[in-house]
């Protein structure tokens, strides 16, 4: 899947709102990558873009978003729907929202293996039961004609990465799959999604606040603030040396075991409001390295070791220049 140029704007009666602005980023089959940020920097706004269902007045007003090297973004709605569930699958945070209540998962699995895939019932149903074994529901053949109430919440979400493979989608958006679950069963979600989508070769876009979920799941990174991305990379470079000013504020804000610190950082003022967004680099007010230029110029992403980071402070041909000052 590749994301090219996007742009989500948010026409207003005071002006035009940029949610997201100019972001482009990549995911290879088989690939986790993890979108991380503050809420409001933009991140399950592109997810939306991507799977067809941003809400109006919000729109796409700039960009292209390619599935196998075919555009998807401006395909008329029914064509879209079709691959939404074909190609596209979706977790939400609250498995309630993509479970229907009155009905048994039994057929919520067969109508939607049926609407995607040339299956008689009986084929269908077989499917669906491969499917709950596959997620770890146990006792499958018992529980497919339980209701969504009969299950715990980290099963129910389970039965959501069911659904979402279905139609075996090339590509799946999960947005923040775990928040709304105990911190055991977060672990349990996140190894089983990581599991399935290494194995079938699905590539995944993982929408979350939490650094812990990121770093415990995806290949690669990217840090958004602001509508922009900050930082991408592979995950444990990002990790091990953060190098945008706002990536190593984060890292720097997450306990690790073993590491004694009497304090841990934290980054001064709160993430600005879409009309307040300053010139240049939107992280400048909060930024301790600000320079002059920060304040005008806005970075472009450039290479970095095996990352690409929007900052000044790596401006140069060795793109290190003023980074160790
Ligand atoms: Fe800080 Fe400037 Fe880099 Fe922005 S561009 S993160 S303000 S040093």
């Amino acid at each position: 899947m590749s994301v090219r140029n996007l742009r989500i704007e948010f026409p207003t009666r005071r002006g035009t709102l940029v949610a997201v602005d100019d972001i482009s980023f990549d995911i290879s089959p088989g690939e986790i990558l993890g979108v991380v940020g503050e809420s409001g920097a933009g991140k399950s706004l592109t997810g939306a873009a991507i799977i067809g269902l941003l809400e109006p007045p919000g729109r796409i007003a700039q960009g292209e978003i390619l599935l196998e090297g075919r555009r998807i973004d401006n395909l008329p709605y029914e064509q879209l729907r079709r691959i939404r569930g074909r190609q596209i699958g979706a977790i939400f945070q609250d498995p309630l929202t993509s479970l229907n209540p009155l009905y048994s998962i039994s057929r919520q699995l067969v109508e939607t293996i049926q609407t995607h895939l040339p299956l008689n019932d009986r084929e269908a149903r077989t499917r669906a039961l491969a499917l709950l074994d596959e997620v770890g529901i146990p006792s499958a053949g018992e529980r497919i004609d339980h209701y969504p109430h009969q299950f715990s919440g980290g099963m129910r979400q389970r039965v959501v990465i069911a659904l979402a493979l279905c139609a075996e989608p090339r590509l799946i958006i999960a947005d923040e799959p775990t928040t709304a679950l105990d911190v055991s069963i977060q672990a349990q979600i996140i190894s089983l999604l990581k599991g399935l989508c290494h194995e079938h070769g699905t590539a995944v876009m993982l929408v979350t606040h939490d650094m812990g979920v990121i770093a415990e799941a995806a290949d690669r990174v990217a840090v958004m603030y602001s509508g922009r991305i900050a930082e991408i990379g592979p995950v444990q470079e990002v990790i091990r040396t953060a190098k945008h000013p706002y990536t190593h504020g984060l890292m720097g804000s997450i306990p690790l075991i073993g590491h004694h610190v009497k304090k841990l950082t934290q980054i001064d003022g709160a993430m600005p409001r879409l009309q307040e967004i300053p010139a240049g680099c939107p992280f400048n007010p909060r930024c301790e390295k600000v320079m002059d230029c920060c304040r005008v110029e806005r970075p472009n992403l450039q290479t970095v070791q095996k990352s690409r980071v929007a900052c000044h402070l790596f401006d140069g041909a060795d793109g290190e220049a003023r980074a160790g000052e």
